[in-house]
């Protein structure tokens, strides 16, 4: 079995603490790897190594920083297969799932080369008498980011792509799930130029989390999984004197008007529902038919279109549509909110119970489900269930559809599907969600722009990637510069007013 390493200084390292947390592969529940789980000790050295090794890289250009971004492009592009088969065995994934997440940050690293841009300051001349005014745009220092299970490819590389190119050191604590993956980009991303100590990557749980969150050396820190996680690291960051900003679950509704075209919202559904065994905080986890008719024919559309899911390893390639869950315990956890479900009264229309796949019967796979007459006080409609289980909650009119998204305590997506404009403009501007898809079930904004939950799902004030990014992992330092010419004429005594 192998035993993987912490990467620090741009050297593989063994784990200090005799601490590991296991390494499953989900579609046979075989532990393939011991991850290190590190102390206070071993995170506080990396810290130093990187506070060490920051000034040097802030001091490169930014159009050289942006270069070395490049090249980890091609990088990723030359190794994009290797690392999407890594990913997908720790994961469970399908390979071109795998490759999607791989891409999806790959995406936010051509962003990133952008950087001079972004990093340009302002400046104005002449803001008084021989008075010039500026503002730069200076690196925080040392950033840190904790990244969750589910896209161990793009969700660290959302976070330390652009704390990089602005000049930072970063330190990333990846899901002890599936390190593997991330300890790959970092790397990658010293082959492309990167100097040693600007990436680090440490691997733990709770211990080195709050070793970072307790550290005075690290200016901010970037935080997706949970949110009772994300609520305990805001807190705890903010208190501790850091910029944080933190990201966490969701329960993403889906409106389907009468006049929708219902087969397109069908297939919709399926896809955004089930794929990825619905382990995506975008995931459609709760349809919303709006009318019993519309209801009723979309039940009959998505009916055999759940039944006909293929469940299987990636090592399947493309023949299948999604694999198992993550842990034994999560699919524990699905399993036993889907008899919740049942015993509140919700009707369990596609049963995916007992889904056994010959060969693989120690896999955490979970057979599709969907849910009818789902009710707003049920568990199943209240809670994250992070599993392939979708819920049907019939409202009767509109009013009533969005109204139910607003009363919910997350608000990560959402989508409408309808022919409408009027409506669809009307949602969008009056629904308190972060991101919103009108016929687009996974409103995941490309990389230029921002992407960011409202509510329970998002703590903090900027976004991952797009313009919040170059504004999170910077500071803002505005001079004003006096050159005078002429005669001197003493001080000044009462505050300045330039006119
Ligand atoms: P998680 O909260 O269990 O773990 C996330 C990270 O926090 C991991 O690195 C983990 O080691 C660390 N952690 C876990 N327990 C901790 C503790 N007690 N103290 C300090 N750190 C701790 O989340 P997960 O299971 O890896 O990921 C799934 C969750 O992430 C879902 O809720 C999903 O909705 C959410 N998610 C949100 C987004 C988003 O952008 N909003 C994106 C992806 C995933």
């Amino acid at each position: 079995m192998q035993e993987l390493t912490h990467y620090v200084n741009g050297v593989h390292i063994k784990g200090t603490s005799n601490r590991f947390g296991d390494v499953l592969n989900p579609a046979t529940g075989e532990v393939q790897g011991k991850c290190p789980l590190s102390t206070t000790a071993e995170v506080e050295t990396a810290i130093e190594i990187a506070a060490a090794a920051q000034p040097a890289w802030a001091s490169v250009n930014p159009q050289r920083r942006s270069r070395v971004m490049m090249k980890f492009v091609d990088l990723l592009n030359r190794d994009m297969q290797k690392l999407a088969e890594v990913l997908s065995r720790e994961h469970g994934k399908t390979l071109p799932d795998a490759a999607g997440d791989v891409q999806r940050g790959l995406e936010v690293v051509e962003f990133c080369m952008g950087a001079p841009h972004h990093l340009k300051g302002e400046f104005t001349d002449s803001a008084g008498p021989g008075i010039d005014m500026y503002s730069m745009k200076q690196p925080l220092g040392v950033c840190a980011g904790i990244t969750p299970f589910n896209f161990p490819a793009m969700i660290p590389m959302w976070m330390f792509a652009p704390a990089i190119v602005c000049g930072n050191a970063f330190i990333l604590k990846p899901s002890e799930r599936n390190p593997s993956v991330p300890l790959m980009l970092a790397e990658l991303l010293e082959e492309a130029g990167l100097p040693k100590g600007i990436l680090q990557v440490i691997n733990g749980d709770k211990e080195a989390v709050d070793a970072i969150l307790h550290n005075q050396t690290v200016q901010s820190v970037s935080f997706v999984g949970s949110t009772p996680i994300a609520e305990y690291i805001y807190a705890t960051g903010c208190a501790n004197g850091k910029r944080v900003q933190c990201f966490g679950g969701a329960k993403n509704h889906m409106i389907i008007m009468p006049d929708a075209d219902l087969d397109q919202a069908a297939d919709a559904l399926v896809g955004s529902g089930y794929g990825a065994a619905g382990e995506r905080c975008m995931a459609i986890s709760v349809a919303v038919p709006v009318g019993d008719e519309t209801a009723d024919k979309l039940i009959e559309k998505l009916i055999p279109r759940v039944e006909a899911l293929k469940i299987g390893p990636y090592t399947s390639g493309d023949d299948v549509d999604f694999g198992p869950v993550i842990t034994a315990a999560s699919k524990a956890n699905i399993e036993n909110l889907v008899q919740t479900g049942i015993d509140q009264g919700a009707s369990l229309v596609v049963d995916g119970r007992g889904f056994k796949l010959q060969g693989y019967e120690d896999g955490f796979f979970v057979g599709a489900h969907l849910f009818d007459n789902v009710t707003t006080d049920m568990d199943i409609y209240k809670k994250e269930i992070f599993g392939p289980v979708l819920s049907t909650v019939r409202a009767k009119t509109y009013e009533e559809a969005i109204q139910m998204a607003i009363d919910h305590e997350y608000g990560n997506g959402t989508s409408i599907f309808t022919r409408d404009g009027d409506t669809a403009r009307d949602f969008s501007n009056r629904i308190n969600i972060g991101m919103v898809g009108v016929n687009v079930p996974i409103p995941v904004p490309l990389a230029y722009h921002t992407f960011g939950g409202w509510k329970k799902s998002m703590f903090g004030d900027l976004n991952q990637h797009g313009p919040d990014a170059f504004k999170f992992f910077t500071r803002t330092k505005t001079i004003t510069s006096r050159w005078p010419s002429g005669i001197k004429e003493g001080g000044e005594f009462s505050i300045p007013v330039m006119e």
